[in-house]
C-alpha cells in the first residue's frame, strides 16, 4: 500500500542541509508510489522549497513564524504537529542530526508512535521496507520492521544516496498557519565555536587528529589537508580533553557519529569509544607511529609513521593532483 510521507527539510543559514535530500530519497522508498511531502520550518524558508521538489519531494509545506527563526523543540514541535494534523501522514522521515535527534522523540511521543532512529540502510520498499540501524556502538546491526501505526524514522547523514537533482520538476508549495504559544525557550544569541567550512557530520572527507597531534598548532597541517580535499577536521576525545581543539569536533560514542567516504585518523589510538563514531566510514586510513595501535584493526590502509612527516607528504602529493 502506498503511503503519504512527511519529510523534514533542515535549513541552515538559508540553505538546505544535504541530509534533507537523503531523507527525501528514504521517503520515496517508504512511499512506494505514494506522496512525499517536504516540510520546511523557519522564519523565512520558502526560497528553498523548489530545491526540495527538484530532489524528489512531490510538494512542500512551509511553516513560517518569527518565533521559528532559531530551532527550539517547543516551537518546531508545534509547527511540525500542525502539518501532521493537516496531512495525517502514514510515515515521517527526519535526518539523524542534532535537530532530528532532539525533535523526533518529542513528535513520536505526541503521536504515540514508535521511532526507528539512526537508520543507515533501507531494504525493500513500502510495506516490505526493513530498516537497518547500528546497535552496541556500531558493533552490530539490527533490522527493524514496523507492523502498525505511523512509521517514523531518522536517517544517519551520508548513508542513503539522494536522488539525482531534476531542475525541471515542479510541485505545489503551500503554507501552514501556526500559532506558536507557550514557548519555554527563547534563543537570544548563537555563538559559533566550530570552525567555519564543511559540516563535520555531512563531510565526505574527514581528517581527524588525536592526542598524537600534540598541540593546537599540530592541527594546522590537518586543517590544510582537509581544506585541500574539501573536507572537515575532526578529533578524538583525547585531543579535545587536552584542549588541542574544541569539543564540537569530537567524534565517537559521546561525540559525533560520522560516515564519510574517507576518514584519515592521525595520531589516534583507536579506543572503542572513538571507533563507535567512525568505524562505518567507507575508507579508513590510519597514521600512527605505533604498529600495534588498535586503529589499524579497522583501517583499510595503515601508515606506520610520524604524522608530522606523513601529513605534509600527503599535502604535497594531493597538491599535484
Ligand atoms: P591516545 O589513546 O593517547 O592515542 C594517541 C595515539 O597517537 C597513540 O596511538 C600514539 O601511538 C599516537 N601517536 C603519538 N604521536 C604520534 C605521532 N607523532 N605520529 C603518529 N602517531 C602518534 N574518545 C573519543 O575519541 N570519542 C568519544 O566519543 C569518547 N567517548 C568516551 C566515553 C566514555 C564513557 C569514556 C570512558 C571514554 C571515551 N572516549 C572517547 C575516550 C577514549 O576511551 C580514549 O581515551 C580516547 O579516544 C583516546 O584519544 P586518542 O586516541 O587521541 O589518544
Amino acid at each position: 500500500m502506498s503511503k503519504k510521507v512527511l519529510v523534514l527539510g533542515e535549513v541552515r543559514e538559508g540553505s538546505l542541509r544535504n541530509v534533507s535530500f537523503e531523507a527525501i530519497a528514504a521517503g520515496k522508498t517508504i512511499a512506494d508510489g505514494g506522496e512525499v511531502v517536504g516540510v520546511l520550518i523557519g522564519d523565512s524558508v520558502e526560497n528553498v522549497s523548489a530545491e526540495m521538489i527538484q530532489y524528489g519531494a512531490d510538494r512542500v509545506i512551509t511553516v513560517e513564524h518569527p518565533h521559528l527563526k532559531q530551532y527550539t523543540s517547543d516551537g518546531f514541535s508545534q509547527a511540525f504537529m500542525a502539518c501532521v494534523d493537516a496531512e495525517q501522514p502514514e510515515a515521517i522521515v527526519f535526518g539523524h542530526t542534532a535537530l532530528g535527534k532532539d525533535l523526533s522523540p518529542k513528535i513520536a511521543s505526541k503521536l504515540q508512535s514508535g521511532l526507528i532512529s539512526d537508520v543507515t540502510k533501507i531494504e525493500g520498499e513500502g510495506e516490505d521496507a526493513v530498516f537497518i540501524r547500528p546497535i552496541y556502538s556500531g558493533k552490530a546491526f539490527e533490522k527493524v520492521k514496523v507492523k502498525e501505526g505511523v512509521l517514523f524514522i531518522t536517517i544517519r547523514p551520508n548513508n542513503i544516496a539522494p536522488l539525482e537533482k531534476d531542475e525541471s520538476r515542479t510541485g505545489e508549495v503551500s503554507s501552514q498557519a501556526v500559532d506558536i504559544t507557550n514557548l519555554r525557550t527563547v534563543i537570544k544569541e548563537v555563538v559559533r565555536k566550530a570552525s567555519e567550512g564543511v559540516d563535520l557530520s555531512e563531510a565526505k572527507v574527514i581528517i581527524a587528529g588525536g592526542r598524537g597531534v600534540k598541540s593546537e598548532e599540530g592541527f594546522k597541517p590537518l586543517q590544510e589537508l582537509a581544506t585541500l580535499l574539501g573536507g572537515a577536521v575532526g578529533a578524538s576525545r583525547g585531543a579535545c580533553d587536552a584542549d588541542y581543539c574544541d569539543y564540537s569536533l569530537q567524534i565517537g560514542q559521546t561525540g559525533k557519529v560520522v560516515t564519510p567516504d574517507l576518514y584519515i585518523a592521525c595520531g589516534i589510538s583507536g579506543a572503542i569509544q572513538h571507533l563507535a563514531g567512525m568505524s562505518n566510514s567507507k575508507i579508513i586510513v590510519a597514521i600512527n607511529k605505533d604498529p600495534e595501535a588498535n586503529i589499524f584493526k579497522v583501517a583499510d590502509y595503515g601508515i606506520v609513521g610520524d604524522l608530522f612527516e606523513v601529513v605534509p607528504m600527503l599535502i604535497e602529493e594531493f597538491k599535484t593532483i
